[in-house]
Order: structure tokens, then sequence, then C-alpha cells
């Protein structure tokens, strides 16, 4: 699974706030997310985020730039 710095994903269990979606923040060894719904901001490790991401929803632009 590719997921970006910026990319939008759904998750599979959705926040008890009632969001599905959340906006990567950063990525590495350890993933952090913000959800769409109330903002929260959400640190785990990189295994449990990638069983627990459906999809990406929205893709971010390639860093180096354009249209690549
Ligand atoms: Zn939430």
């Amino acid at each position: 699974m590719d997921i970006k710095v910026g990319d939008v994903v759904e998750m599979k269990k959705k926040h008890p706030c009632g969001a599905k979606t959340m906006k990567v923040l950063r990525v590495g060894l350890d993933y952090r997310l913000e959800c769409e719904g109330c903002g929260k901001i959400i640190f785990a490790p990189r295994r449990l985020i990638e069983k627990n991401i459906k999809k990406t929803v929205i893709a971010a632009p390639n860093e180096d730039g354009a249209n690549k």
C-alpha cells in the first residue's frame, strides 16, 4: 500500500465521531492521521494503520512537482 503525506484515506473502522476519512500528516514507522470529522490527531504504528485503511479517497499530488 502506498500512502503519502497529504492523502485522504478511508478507514474500515470509523472514528467515534462518525467520520470515516482521515488525512495523512506523517508517514514512517508511525503514522499520524487527522480525523476529517473532529480534527483529532491519531498516532499509530504503520502496521496497524495499514490494516485499517480501506482505500485512498484523495491522493496527494506528487511532491516533486507538477504533472508527473
Ligand atoms: Zn473524529
